[in-house]
């Protein structure tokens, strides 16, 4: 007997013309592993022999007695085109394409109840049109399925592991798209599956996101096939392109105390701080057109081809936006659009959609009702990050809205430069914006990690968003300054205000010029003390970036993704060829690698490492090197080849928490340079483990430097899971706690002339830059971004200024307390 699962079923499908729904459902065989890619081929061939067409609109493609050696599993696959698709030259219409591989006569048991539904027309309609896979597999098999019917029920594929999501801002849309194209690229079905029971196809955008998975969710993933599970879970480890040190997503961010404040204003409206900048003008309203749309039923099959030009012209407009603004702002503000563009071809809404049009409704009635399901669906999620993309599939909805009912969208910019004022604002509307019309804005709704917010942070709009409904209220007209960064509006300033406002607009606009057209000059105090500031980097394809940024090298090297992003061990050569490849792009500047540390949260499934209770506290970092020669010598190996010839090369050791740790690993490395003729390397120990930072005097006599975790060295000292969603706030690197340990490690290091960088988010963080160096840090090493920040920060201050603050920080009783003392310096020409 042969089964039918899920994922060889495709209901709700399109095909221009027959050989187009033979590939499709040849690719449902592949995607299965069923078929080798060239079945398709064969199938192809035997039409043109003799017509498959069986009757009732049931055709039956199936490849060539010579295409029998590509079929791995006996199988079919059923492709459902509810409006039909033209098979012969007698003008029938196929609405059920059953594609069939057949190594043997398994098959037979199919056809015969094929046989059966030939004759019953009201079965064969139901199958031709229904949205209910379990319906096509109860005619062709004779058993409905009890389970994995439905989006929210469990997975039926053989291979499963955990995971724990580590993105900071959750399964938002960007990652939640680059899985779903890795899956696609890779064929096979995968599903994601919280605790709950709740679960999701990984290539269906909007179920994944409906999930509303957050940072630290546990997470079952099952696919059909070991390569592609481990591929998949890999990736989810490994960020899915989002950056994993950035820090979490804080639901309510700290409220910083204004740089400047009016004295006049007559009202001030207060929001969250969406994006920096200072701004004077009037306010004006936008509320967008609301659209008409009415249930206007056609023909199916017309109503359905509208849809299908009505999404293609939305995906044109996406690619304009995506170029527009990917020239204006980077690739990586353009990601949000290709994200949109997938919520545009998302199978499950468009299946829904044409499910509607089959009950008898109008197209554009059908895809509203099925796009608010999914964005109410959005607007329930708990978290506030995920919730907030219901925006973006409203945005999605309207530009295909707008397709179908022929309507151009009325231009936000009109009426010259203002501040605008809006219930919230599509990721369309922003990039739509432009500083040379407007402003800036203020979103009644909304939040600051928004695709909306990210997007004016771009543009350089200062932005406040969820300053509640009463800002829809303000007329327009009314004279008004948008502070972005303290998350205000004040309403009719006075003259002088204005005056104040306008001086300190030009420090600021000074400020962040000066920082960019700096970011080449030395890392250092205003005094001139030294602090070298570098970049993580992952690859060496981001080196010559993080160069273009202001980077002075680089602090640490993660070469674990070397690992996390594939499916098998790199070989030493692979190894090598990375490692040579940063050290060369580099031209001099020290280069900073850190040996595998894997454990924890960064799994390697091919491995088939043990399974740990406390993974964080096992087998991680050196101690798995120690059990595990196999990949430690040649990760070794790699860089002592490396070494000959670029002196620039450093080494350092992860998760060292005793001087045995250490020796051992020097030892290790010792006899491989030996054995190789490699020179010495300067080498570090990594101080992540509150042991070591207490050890620190002994340790530093026998290291060349130490570089500061505090990711870790946070997690280690207040007992708090990095990934732990509730905790996420009180995990702060500046707790007193933490810096007490940084102070020790650089007193003993000094004590023996040797110097100690931070590679840890904490050095990125506009008062972890500053305290760090005030603490004796020399080398800050951040994310790009951050560098022509940290180095215009440091400028500000002189080394005596941030020792000062550094004590009384170690004094304080909490994180907040910290962040507390560590103002900015009070601009000129500021009224507070
Ligand atoms: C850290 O722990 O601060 C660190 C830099 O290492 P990772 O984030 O890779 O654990
Ligand atoms: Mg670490």
């Amino acid at each position: 007997m042969i089964d039918l699962p899920q994922g060889l079923i495709r209901l709700g499908a399109q095909a221009g013309s027959k050989a187009d729904a033979i590939a499709q459902v040849a690719a449902l065989l592949v995607q299965n592993g069923n078929v080798a890619p060239g079945y398709v081929d064969g199938m192809l061939a035997r039409e043109g022999q003799a017509n498959t067409y069986l009757g009732s609109g049931i055709a039956i493609p199936h490849g060539t007695p010579e295409t029998r050696d590509l079929i791995r599993q006996t199988g079919i696959a059923v492709l459902q085109v509810p409006g039909g698709v033209r098979w012969g030259v007698g003008g029938e219409r196929v609405r059920l394409v059953v594609g069939i591989a057949a190594a043997s006569d398994e098959h037979l048991d199919i056809l015969r109840r094929l046989t059966r539904v030939l004759a019953d027309d009201a079965l064969v309609e139901k199958l031709s049109t229904t949205t209910d896979p379990a319906d096509v597999q109860e005619a062709l098999t004779g058993e409905r399925p009890a389970a994995a019917t439905t989006p929210t029920s469990g997975s039926d594929l053989p291979y499963t592991a955990q995971v724990m999501l580590p993105n900071p801002l959750g399964m938002h849309a960007r990652p939640a798209t680059g899985l779903a194209t890795l899956v696609r690229s890779r064929g096979g079905r995968v599903r994601l599956s919280r605790e709950s029971g709740e679960s999701a196809d990984a290539t269906r955008l909007m179920e994944v996101l409906s999930l509303g998975l957050t940072r630290g969710t546990p997470l079952t993933v099952s696919a059909d096939s070991p390569e592609l599970l481990a591929a998949v879970t890999d990736a989810i480890r490994s960020g899915l392109g989002d950056d994993l040190s950035a820090a979490p997503a804080s639901t309510a961010p700290v409220r910083r105390e204004p740089d400047w404040v009016p004295d006049g204003a007559g009202a001030t409206v207060d929001g969250v701080a969406a994006a920096d900048g200072l701004v004077v003008g009037v306010t004006r309203q936008h509320a967008p057109r609301p659209l008409d749309v009415r249930d206007e039923p056609g023909d199916p099959a017309q109503e359905a081809a509208r849809l299908d030009n009505a999404l293609a012209a939305a995906n044109a407009e996406l690619d304009t936006v995506i170029s527009d603004v990917g020239a204006k702002f980077g690739s990586h503000k353009a990601a949000i659009f290709r994200a949109h563009q997938e919520l545009l071809t998302d199978e499950g809404t468009v299946q829904d959609t044409v499910a509607r049009i089959l009950d008898g409704h109008g197209v554009a009635w059908a895809y509203r009702a099925a796009t608010d399901d999914r964005i109410a669906q959005l607007q329930k999620l708990d978290d506030p990050t995920l919730a907030a993309r219901a925006v973006d599939l409203s945005d999605v909805q309207r530009r295909v809205l707008r397709q179908l009912l022929g309507i151009r969208e009325a231009d936000v910019q009109a009426g010259g430069p203002v501040i605008l004022l809006a219930p919230d604002l599509t990721p369309s509307d922003t990039a739509r914006l432009g500083p040379d019309t407007l402003l800036g804005f203020v979103t009644a709704q909304g939040g600051p990690t928004s695709h909306t917010a990210i997007i004016a942070r771009g543009l350089g709009l200062p932005a406040v968003v969820a300053a509640g409904n009463g800002v829809l209220d303000i007329p327009d007209g009314t004279p008004a300054i948008l502070d972005g960064s303290a998350g205000r509006l004040y309403l009719n300033p006075s003259e002088a205000d204005v005056q104040s406002a306008r001086e300190r607009q030009g420090v600021l606009e000074r400020e962040r010029e000066a920082a960019r057209a700096a970011r080449f000059e030395p890392g250092a105090t205003r005094d001139g003390a030294r602090v070298e500031v570098a970049a993580n980097i992952n690859r060496a394809a981001d080196a010559l970036a993080a160069l273009e940024a202001g980077a002075e090298g680089v602090g640490l090297m993660r070469t674990e993704f070397l690992f996390l992003e594939r499916d098998s061990v790199p070989t030493e050569d692979e190894q090598e060829r990375e490692y040579r490849a940063m050290a060369a792009a580099l031209e001099g500047r020290p280069l900073i690698i850190r040996t595998l540390d894997i454990g924890g949260d960064k799994e390697v499934p091919y491995l088939g490492l043990a399974h740990e209770d406390n993974s964080f506290l096992g087998l991680r970092g050196i101690r798995l090197c120690f059990e595990r020669p196999d990949l430690f010598l040649p990760q070794l190996r790699a860089v002592a080849r490396v070494a000959k010839d670029y002196p620039n090369v450093h080494l350092m050791f992860p998760m060292i928490s005793t001087l045995e740790d250490f020796r051992r690993a020097r030892a290790i490395f010792d006899e491989v340079r030996a054995e190789l003729g490699a020179p010495r390397v300067p080498l570090g120990v990594m101080i992540e483990v509150p042991s070591a930072a207490l050890i620190a005097e002994q340790l530093a006599p026998e290291v060349d430097f130490f570089s500061i975790g505090t990711n870790d060295l946070t997690q280690y000292t207040l007992a708090m899971d990095r990934l732990h969603p509730q905790l996420a706030r009180q995990t702060d690197a500046m707790h007193p706690a933490v810096l007490q340990l940084i102070a020790l490690t650089v007193q003993a290091a000094d004590r023996h002339g040797k110097w100690v960088g931070v590679c840890g988010g904490a050095a990125g963080d506009d008062v972890g830059a500053l305290l760090l160096t005030g603490l004796g840090v020399k080398e800050l090493s951040v994310s790009t971004p951050q560098i022509a920040g940290v180095k215009a920060a440091l400028r500000q201050r002189t080394l005596g200024e941030l020792q000062a603050l550094a004590r009384e920080a170690l004094a304080q009783p909490n994180a907040e307390a910290v962040r507390a003392l560590v103002r900015p310096p009070q601009p000129e020409g500021a009224t507070a």
